[in-house]
């Protein structure tokens, strides 16, 4: 087998559900997950005859927000299409979706390939379209039955079409990532791949190395759930392929699905063509006209986008280009970072960054969760740190408090008395260090006449009194302070 002998084509679709109270034609709740199944449905979202389904503006609204973030034109003029096909997850027999005037197009985002150089990967088309029910296989008394949910039958969903830019699993992966990333910060989704609200699938081909042409077959790969599994797909159809290829014959083009057991794909179904959909524009919703002033209007009201931030945080708080890239992942421990560095009045980005990464993010990757289930406040960080600085409590006994800080949301102050950890406020250590003085006058004349290693003993002998509670960086502090009075 030579790789190098081919080069992959993959382009994306990746399905998002947008975060709106409402499904996407009807009053039903959009708010599904866990939910009794087919408890949120009317005759609507059911299909039922003669009735009418009304567009929800919000949705349209999500969609044209996140087109301007894609770098998209907005089309002014719009409508729905019915997509027709017969399949058991939608009762209706159509979905309503878009076919020549998306709402939004022409668009491109960068992302980093291996050399860490940004590529840019265009956008064919962001779409507004309904969800469909969802169907389960089981077993009961022995038969094989399929079970449909309808709760999810008309939950808005935007499909994000690329161009075929890509030419590896990673550049794929940095890709679906960066721009579940951009829906986070617009907070249009929660775009959370675990719970299917994020769905990615891939088109693979391969063509001879230094071909510009597109290959003449595509092979699509069907709903896949995480990012990983996304990658395993398309590196299994490269070598899939390049058998097929090598043995002098073109793969067949067809839609497969990811069998995370075998770990391999498997063929669903020969792929559709547009025609198999018998497109034709949605008769019960009148199109849509939209203006300049109020797509100027939407436009601000689009948040900082995650390069914005990067450059931004690099330039104001100094952080090297890992750290930045690390905070800025996820918006709220962006936020949280910014909110903490306020409270924590120092100007150390640094150092709260270091907390960050070193115990928040890797608490939160240890209970699979994220900063936003949780009640910790960027002010108690800032409080934490300040009870270090004044040597109440070592750095060991910080992270045990922070530890509770997460677990909680209690503050590091109540957190102190309630998990009996020792501390010495600042009052008593003051007496320590006087203390110590007083009981080695030798280290103390030593020092005064110049002997400035005299220090080293006295920092050792706060360092037992205090069993350990103070740095020795503050003691060496403290100590000093009350020499050269
Ligand atoms: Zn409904």
């Amino acid at each position: 087998m030579n790789l190098r002998k081919y080069e992959a084509v993959i382009g994306l679709e990746i399905h998002i559900e947008l975060k709106t109270n409402s499904k996407m034609f009807c009053q039903c709740s959009a708010e599904y997950f866990g939910a009794r199944p087919n408890s949120h449905t009317c005759p609507i979202c059911l299909g039922l005859p003669g009735a009418l389904p009304k567009a929800n503006v919000e949705s349209i609204k999500l969609v044209q927000k996140l087109g301007l973030a894609l770098n998209c034109n907005i089309q002014l003029s719009n409508k729905f299409d019915r997509k027709n096909y017969f399949y058991p997850d939608l009762a209706k027999g159509f979905q309503i979706s878009q076919y020549d005037q998306p709402l939004t197009s022409n668009g491109f985002i960068y992302i980093k390939n291996q050399v860490e150089q940004p590529k840019k990967i265009n956008i064919t088309r962001a779409h507004l379209e309904e969800d469909t029910g969802k169907l389960t296989h089981a077993t009961i008394n022995n038969r094989s039955v399929t079970l449909i949910d309808f709760n999810r039958s008309g939950v808005p969903l935007v499909e994000i079409v690329s161009e075929p830019d890509m030419h590896s699993s990673d550049e794929a992966r940095d890709y679906a990532q960066k721009l579940q990333q951009i829906v986070r910060y617009l907070g249009i989704s929660d775009a959370d791949m675990e719970k299917g609200s994020m769905r990615i699938e891939p088109n693979v081909s391969l063509r001879n190395a230094g071909d510009k042409i597109l290959p003449l077959y595509k092979i699509e790969l069907k709903n896949i759930n995480s990012f990983k599994f996304a990658q395993a797909a398309i590196e299994y159809e490269i070598e899939r392929q390049t058998i097929i290829l090598d043995s002098g014959k073109i793969p067949q083009q067809e839609t497969r699905g990811w069998n995370e057991v075998k770990k391999q794909t498997v063929s669903q179904r020969s792929k559709e063509l547009a025609h198999d959909y018998r497109y034709f524009p949605e008769p019960d919703l009148v199109p849509m006209q939209f203006d300049k002033i109020f797509i100027s209007k939407l436009k601000t009201k689009i948040p900082e986008l995650p390069a914005e931030k990067i450059k931004r945080f690099q330039k104001q708080y100094g952080l090297s280009a890992y750290d930045v890239d690390i905070i800025t992942n996820d918006v709220d421990i962006a936020n949280f970072f910014e909110q903490a560095n306020i409270a924590y009045k120092k100007n150390t980005p640094k150092k709260i960054a270091n907390w960050i990464i070193g115990e928040l993010l890797r608490r939160l990757a240890q209970s699979n969760q994220k900063i936003s289930q949780l009640d910790i406040l960027p002010a108690s960080l800032a409080e934490l740190l300040y009870l270090i600085d004044s040597g109440e409590i070592t750095n060991s006994s910080a992270k045990e408090i922070f530890n509770q800080m997460i677990k909680t949301g209690n503050t590091p102050k109540n957190l102190l008395k309630l998990m009996k950890i020792k501390s010495i406020s600042p009052d008593e250590l003051d007496l320590l260090v006087s203390k110590v003085l007083l009981a080695n006058q030798q280290a103390v004349k030593d020092y005064k006449a110049g002997k400035t290693a005299s220090i080293g003993f006295l920092i050792g002998q706060l360092h037992k009194k205090t069993q350990g509670q103070a740095s020795p960086h503050l003691a060496k502090e403290l100590i000093l302070k009350k020499l050269n009075k």
